[in-house]
């Protein structure tokens, strides 16, 4: 298992990603929503990993959704920064994880552009449940 660490620029938002999966072997993914896109977004994921995510002042986390609402983009309220989509199926948490909080940034592949335009509900549900790494929210 690799484990990576990251937090927003703040730290009030801490991540911790194990994952079997290298750095250098990451699939990363540029999502080309309009979100992700002003973010210039880098996302990785796990199915076989795990994501913990902790906010020390939970006041100051953001789940932020737009479109048809069944993600929550986890951001910090202090700093801005934009560090993981999160949701929750079947008492079951996913979330992905993004490059460019990860302490690690600089040593991942660039990124290839996916556009997930057209996905209804349940093609994202089960997208999540396949490719997204199972998750802990800490400070909900
Ligand atoms: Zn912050």
């Amino acid at each position: 298992m690799y484990n990576f660490h990251g937090s927003c620029h703040c730290g009030n938002l801490k991540v911790d990603y194990k994952t079997t999966i290298a750095a250098k072997d990451a699939a990363v993914r540029a999502c080309q929503c309009s979100f992700c896109r002003k973010h210039d977004a880098r996302a990785i994921s796990d199915p076989a990993g795990t994501i913990e995510i902790t906010a020390r002042d939970p006041a100051l986390l953001e789940r932020y959704r737009f479109g048809i609402g069944v993600i929550d983009f986890l951001i910090c309220r202090k700093c801005g920064v934009y560090v993981s989509a999160y949701t929750r199926h079947d008492d079951k948490a996913f979330a992905n994880v993004m490059v460019n909080v990860l302490d690690e940034r600089a040593t991942f592949p660039q990124p290839n552009p996916v556009n997930l335009d057209g996905e209804n509900k349940a093609d994202k549900r089960q997208r999540h449940k396949n490719n997204w790494t199972p998750a802990i929210l800490r400070g909900d």
